[in-house]
């Protein structure tokens, strides 16, 4: 499988006026704000956004001034360290938090709430209902915001069931399966939805390390199956690199924008690599501010 992602970074980096940092370099394209070069509408447009909590004494300030278009069929990761607003961002596509200012739109269409073109898979794994099976976990949610008859949302929720390799356990209930089986539960529901974007906040943070492997494995096996379009929030510039086709770098203390690299994945093979960790290191400079 190729590499693609040749990230030289040797070429030139330096900070440009607005305070993110630019880099040019040869087989990647690294842009401190929108990207130039595709011509084709984006899927998700996020123009400016700045979102913020009010709480009890003071408003935190989440994300400043973010950007970012996801076309057709990206894996678009969202990498930062803890507290750059990644969850915050997904949140607002999602449709749960309003930015303050800016605009976020689908399809052209101006998020403004919850809507079941925008799927959200989280880290926990009690997104589940304990008390339906497999199966009814995910046709319940079929025929909650899809209207689906009956018969119809039976015959969805089976295939894609099937797709992430459960087709034995559609009577089982949650409480019976392990962390990455509910995983999987939980992606086969979003999948079901066939939503516009699927967005993954840290799916498979809390699984062990053999376990996230094997799911990063699959869930590249389903994009490749179904080309869906993916958002994708990590912390791991591992994960990042083998998942992503284009990764938005953030940083903290409010969420900014600080890179964006356009990459082809690393195959999962390739992360001992000497190639792999001189990119991830590239890239861990480029997030902590320091000259690459
Ligand atoms: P990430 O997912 O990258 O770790 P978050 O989006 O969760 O970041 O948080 C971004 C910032 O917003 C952090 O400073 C965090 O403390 C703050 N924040 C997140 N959720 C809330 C909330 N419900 N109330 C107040 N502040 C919050
Ligand atoms: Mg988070």
């Amino acid at each position: 499988m190729s590499h693609g992602l040749t990230l030289a970074f040797q070429a030139r980096t330096d900070f440009v006026d607005n305070g993110s940092l630019a880099a040019v370099a040869d087989g990647v394209e690294v842009s401190p704000k929108l990207p130039s070069w595709p011509t084709v509408e984006p899927l998700l447009a996020v123009k400016n956004v700045h979102l913020e909590y009010a709480t009890d004494k003071s408003i935190v300030r989440a994300t400043y001034d973010v950007s970012f278009n996801v076309y057709g069929a990206d894996r678009f990761i969202l990498l930062g360290p803890s507290g750059c607003g990644k969850s915050s961002l997904l949140k607002s596509v999602a449709g749960f938090l309003p930015p303050r200012a800016g605009s976020i739109e689908l399809d052209g269409q101006v998020v403004r709430k919850a809507g079941p073109d925008r799927v959200v898979v989280f880290q926990e794994f009690d997104q589940l209902a304990p008390w339906k099976t497999v199966k009814q976990n995910v046709m319940f949610a079929l025929q909650a915001s899809r209207t689906l008859g009956k018969k119809e949302a039976s015959e969805r929720a089976e295939h894609y069931l099937h797709k992430v390799g459960l087709s034995r356990f559609f009577n089982a209930y949650p409480h019976t399966l392990s962390g990455g089986m509910k995983q999987r539960v939980a992606i086969a529901r979003a999948m079901a939805m066939e939503p516009k974007i699927l967005l993954m906040d840290e799916p498979f943070a809390a699984l062990d390390a053999l376990t996230r492997r094997k799911m990063q494995e699959e869930l590249l096996a389903l994009w490749e199956d179904t080309k869906f379009t993916l958002m994708f929030v990590t912390h791991s510039i591992e994960e990042a690199l083998v998942l992503g086709n284009r990764i938005l770098l953030l940083s903290p203390h409010p969420g900014r924008v600080k890179a964006e690299i356009n990459s082809h994945q690393f195959s999962l093979d390739s992360a001992g690599s000497r190639e792999f960790q001189a990119t991830a290191q590239r890239i861990h400079h480029l997030l902590f501010n320091e000259q690459a």
